[in-house]
């Protein structure tokens, strides 16, 4: 008989928990194999300082990175997926979404907030990978839509950081009803001449991509993220050729005409801001052009 038994099975710290990990904790670099202090990751904007992997955060340090003094209001924080479908995989949608909901503290894929960037106003929608591959469900699409019209009735930029594998199965044909809502919602932005920046993230594939992620005003990725719609091995074999070397990374992506540019994550907030600048006397001049009209 052993002398140890393991009562309860797996690691049940929380997501939520395992972030505020203690001084003194190390990882591992993804690509370079060298060991990082969370500090260190803290103050280089979770970039690898060895090799300038930029490893893979969600919403809330997004948040801390760009919000001044990460001061925002989180926005319609009471949204929750239903089940419309009665859908069931391997387990229950309902179940599938508590459990996601306890491990990581997040209620979607999405955080959503009102704040300010180098002391300008900005909406940002976030998505985080972490709740069921970042997939793109009703709640994402009614959040991002609602931003929209917050960034509107405010006359606020808006700014979209995806990081998606796409739809989410389990909503089906109300996930993909979300491409059609969010786009329509940005061209009403549009209308309004109220600037939209959209960050592609690693990864940012499908649905995302075919929607909302590609119809920024500028369109900017992180490097070596993987922008795509369909996997590589799908697309190899459709065309039934062999794909190019960096096929789908954002430099091969930029270099196709398909993003403006790449921005190192800690150069992100000043370029941001500068892209506003830039965009904002459009609007102001407009503004005042209309009483004559
Ligand atoms: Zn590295």
């Amino acid at each position: 008989m052993a002398w140890f038994k393991r009562e309860i099975k797996g690691i049940i710290t929380t997501t939520e928990e395992k972030k505020e990990a203690p001084d003194g904790i190390w990882n591992k670099c993804p690509q370079c194999k060298k060991p990082l202090h969370y500090s260190e990751q803290v103050e280089n904007q979770y970039v690898c300082h060895y090799c300038g992997y930029h490893l893979r955060i969600g919403s809330k340090e997004y948040f801390s990175v760009l919000f001044d003094d990460n001061q925002f209001t989180e926005l319609f924080t009471t949204l929750h997926s239903g089940d419309p479908l009665h859908f069931t995989d391997t387990k229950k949608y309902t179940d599938r979404l508590k459990e996601t909901k306890n491990k990581t503290g997040l209620t979607d894929a999405i955080r959503a907030a009102h704040g300010k960037m180098n002391g300008e106003e900005l909406v940002i929608a976030c998505m985080d990978f972490t709740f069921i591959g970042g997939s793109m469900g009703s709640v994402v699409g009614e959040k991002i839509a609602r931003s929209i019209d917050h960034s509107i009735a405010n006359k606020i930029p808006f700014l979209m950081i995806s990081k998606s594998g796409g739809a989410r199965m389990m909503e089906a044909a109300f996930s993909l009803m979300q491409m059609a809502k969010t786009s329509a919602k940005l061209a009403l932005l549009s209308q309004a001449k109220i600037p939209y920046i959209s960050l592609l993230t690693d990864p940012t594939t499908g649905g995302v991509t075919a929607s909302y992620a590609m119809l920024g005003d500028i369109n900017i990725a992180e490097p070596g993220s993987l922008i795509g719609f369909a996997g590589p091995r799908v697309i190899k074999e459709t065309i039934k050729k062999d794909l190019p070397k960096g096929f789908q990374t954002a430099e091969f992506v930029q270099e196709h005409g398909f993003l403006d540019f790449i921005v190192d994550r800690r150069e992100m907030k000043e370029k941001l801001a500068s892209f506003l600048k830039m965009l904002a006397p459009v609007s102001a001049k407009e503004e005042k052009t209309e009483p004559q009209a």
